[in-house]
């Protein structure tokens, strides 16, 4: 068995009573917390000692919406709408394959996990002919990162021939998509409590994907237990594809096809009136926001203080590199503060609300809250500890405002099932000049492909 003993940090639980220890202990056994508390730690014989001073200790932060692939395509259209943006970057991703998304995500993952997340989901949707096994190239990715992850089956049938978005080129045929998601199933998903891999389905949005595919996907994951995930209410532009095509919002289109409860998820819902805020908190729907990318496409902001007043579970996500470029989920925490208090002033969110949504929010949205989500005995040891006595930090009296108000601070260790991802600030499972290097290579690859 293997003890790791972490004293004198400022440990911020998460817990139900959301207590915090100034100088306090975590101890973990193998993958799990066995003890938390103020003061000195029990030090079992053996244990590894990690020294906390100068620290704060929190939940891993978890990603709830993310596109991998992505990584190796930043920095287009950077000036365009999203829909814009999508119609100059379908042509480029048409050209992904194995050796593009396994780096894309090397590199994504290895960002998260340098910013605090210990697990992170992916929505993958497009699967180009003779692409090869993107979904195994991701799923090596994070197993060599060293995440937690919930990679979604993404999906697109909708082409521009039959009114879509999307060019014909990069959707796919509604059956080859089921049977794929069922493929992916029988081969990843776990479903244990300590699992490190679970598959969810997800079509990709309303203007990219049939009424039939959402309706057979939801079918699907609820035989198999899965969940559900999708875009939703991202920009005024999907609101009028709606209205002039199914008549209804967004949200009402979907929750007509059976893709509202608690084992769906939505990215953005950013355009609800009241009484799709009130829908999504009677359904138990989650809620990925994702500030900084909404804020990058300028697609509005989230009333995510009425989501959470509405008792929606709500996550963190940082959403796909090419509408991010800085993809991290720390930046996240800081711009849903900030952007929450810009929409509906100073009392509209707290540092500790900013920081509940990254953890407890992001379990809950990916069903794990039994697992992650706090430092509490009995759960997962996926813990961040940060370094707050340096000069960005040192004088910010309240360590949990220097986290969400201050620079980003050196991350001193990052556990995932109390295996070392992080050690001072450097990725141990990736050579991150390498990943640079052929990160650029895959992006210059993709342009010339498309004919840029
Ligand atoms: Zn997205």
């Amino acid at each position: 068995m293997s003890t790791t003993v972490i004293e004198d940090a400022h440990v911020v639980t998460m817990d139900g009573g959301r207590a915090e220890y100034a100088g306090g202990h975590l101890v973990l056994e193998n993958d799990r917390i066995t003890a938390v508390g103020p003061g000195p730690a029990p030090r079992p014989e053996g244990a590894r000692v990690v020294d906390g001073r100068g620290c704060l200790l929190t939940p891993g932060f978890v990603n709830t919406h993310q596109h991998l692939y992505q990584w190796v395509t930043r920095g287009l259209a950077v000036d365009a709408t999203l829909f814009g943006w999508l119609t100059e970057l379908y042509p480029v991703w048409a050209g992904i394959d194995e050796h593009a998304v396994h780096t894309a995500a090397s590199g994504a993952l290895s960002w998260l996990a340098r910013t605090g997340c210990t697990t992170s989901t992916d929505h993958h949707y497009v699967f180009p002919t003779g692409g090869g096994d993107l979904l195994a190239a991701e799923i090596e990715a994070a197993r060599a990162v060293g995440l937690r992850f919930h990679p979604c089956r993404g999906s697109m049938d909708l082409g521009r021939s039959a009114g879509g978005l999307p060019p014909d080129e990069v959707v796919e045929d509604r059956d080859a998509v089921l049977a794929a998601s069922a493929d992916a199933v029988d081969r990843w998903h776990d479903p244990s409590p300590g699992s490190m891999l679970r598959i969810a389905l997800a079509p990709c949005s309303p203007f990219s994907v049939t009424g039939e595919l959402m309706r057979e996907a939801a079918e699907l994951a609820r035989d198999r237990g899965l969940r559900l995930h999708t875009h939703l209410a991202e920009t005024l532009d999907e609101e009028d594809f709606c209205r002039e095509r199914f008549g209804c919002s967004p949200l009402e289109y979907v929750d007509s096809l059976g893709w509202t409860g608690p084992d769906v998820w939505f990215a953005h819902a950013v355009h609800l009136d009241d009484a799709g805020v009130k829908r999504i908190g009677e359904t138990g729907t989650g809620v990925a926001h994702c500030p900084s990318s909404n804020a990058r496409l300028g697609a509005g902001i989230a009333r995510s203080a009425d989501l959470r007043g509405a008792g929606v579970a709500v996550g963190l996500g940082v959403d796909g590199a090419a509408s991010n470029e800085a993809g991290s989920l720390l930046e996240e925490v800081r711009h849903a503060l900030l952007f929450a208090r810009a929409k509906g002033g100073p009392q509209a969110l707290t540092v500790r609300d900013a920081l509940e949504m990254a953890t407890l929010g992001g379990a809950a949205v990916l069903g794990r809250s039994g697992d992650i989500g706090s430092l509490e005995p009995g759960k997962l040891a996926d813990l961040a500890l940060w370094r707050i006595d340096g000069l960005p930090h040192a004088d910010i009296a309240d360590p949990v405002a220097a986290l969400v108000l201050g620079s980003p601070p050196p991350l001193d260790l990052l556990l995932v099932g109390g295996r070392p991802v992080v050690e001072r600030d450097h990725v141990l499972g990736v050579d991150e000049d390498a990943l640079a290097r052929e990160a650029t290579a895959v992006h210059k690859a993709l342009l010339r492909k498309a004919g840029r």
